[in-house]
């Protein structure tokens, strides 16, 4: 049913490893069915991010803004950080809140609702860009060498797979080239940092260091590695794993994009941030719909 595509990105496996419907529906049947109704609805309810979401992701923006001004030669005070995460934030609300009335007009039953700038999130997003740009290691990576910012929709192909992990930015000194990576949704174990420091290598040289800062409870840590050779080997094969388990959920779609057998989440909490709760059978309860579908898999 699937054109084969093979395409790793963390936020995919993350999405698999926490419903395979979820993610079946997103990048399988969103993408075949672009062009009808269903598929832009699905598409557009995974457009849809939370305030909080938006928050982080305001937090990355308007840090990398501050980097390039600043190798630039412009530095920002507190007042204009504020002002530029306010108005950034601002704009994000306002995409959010037209994808949510695009959606109400399909007319289907989503919980979704329009929402404003709330003056906590900012304050805790200036302060978590302000801490971050306070830092002497931070500022001592800007104050020397030059930088490159990357896009986020960059990819790479590493044999047949598309991959999408790519650093904020890159910084190119006089002896090494790092690679700067922001973790905004908490810090990683170390096993999860090592293995996106050795992938985030496969996109400059090999010796390239990896500099992560993760942002946990409003603070700031920071991770410097160079990934070895079998690290690299490791990250790749499992890269690999992660792309075959993909292929294997798209198997389980039966005729007529019968998605029966595609599991659900395995615990309710997935469910309960879900944007396609609405089109889920768990909309009706999750127990009696994990009930269901184990019958119709034993059958
Ligand atoms: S509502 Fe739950 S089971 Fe259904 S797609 Fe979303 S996360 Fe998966």
């Amino acid at each position: 049913m699937f054109p084969h595509q093979p395409i790793w990105s963390n936020t995919r496996i993350n999405l698999l490893q926490r419903c395979p419907r979820a993610f079946v529906l997103r990048y399988g049947l969103a993408q075949l069915s672009k062009h009808h109704a269903q598929g832009k609805l699905l598409t557009l309810a995974f457009q849809i991010q939370t305030p909080w979401v938006l928050m982080h992701q305001t937090i990355r923006q308007v840090v990398l803004d501050f980097v390039e001004d600043y190798v630039n030669g412009t530095i920002w005070t507190k007042g204009l950080l504020y002002s530029r995460f306010k108005s950034d934030y601002g704009e994000a609300i306002k995409k959010r809140n037209h994808l949510v009335r695009r959606l109400q007009s399909y007319d289907v039953p989503t919980t979704f609702l329009s929402a404003e700038p709330e003056h906590h999130l900012i304050d805790m997003g200036v302060e978590a860009c302000w801490n971050l740009i306070e830092r002497p290691d931070f500022i001592q990576l800007l104050k020397t060498g030059s930088i490159e910012r990357i896009e986020p929709t960059k990819s790479i192909l590493y044999g047949n797979i598309r991959m999408y992990c790519t650093p904020d930015f890159i910084h190119y000194g006089s002896s090494r080239t790092s690679l700067i990576k922001l973790n905004l949704y908490g810090r990683p174990s170390k096993i999860e940092q090592e293995r996106q420091a050795s992938l985030l290598t496969i996109h400059e040289s090999h010796e390239s260091s990896v500099i992560q800062f993760s942002l946990k409870q409003r603070r700031w840590t920071v991770k410097i590695t160079t990934p070895v050779k079998s690290q690299r080997t490791q990250a790749m094969m499992l890269m690999k794993q992660d792309v075959e388990q993909m292929d294997s959920m798209y198997s389980q779609v039966g005729t007529n994009n019968d998605l029966s057998l595609v599991p659900l989440a395995d615990s309710y909490r997935s469910c309960m941030n879900c944007n396609v709760r609405f089109l889920c059978p768990t909309r009706y309860g999750y127990e009696n719909a994990k009930v269901e579908q184990r019958a119709l898999m034993c059958l």
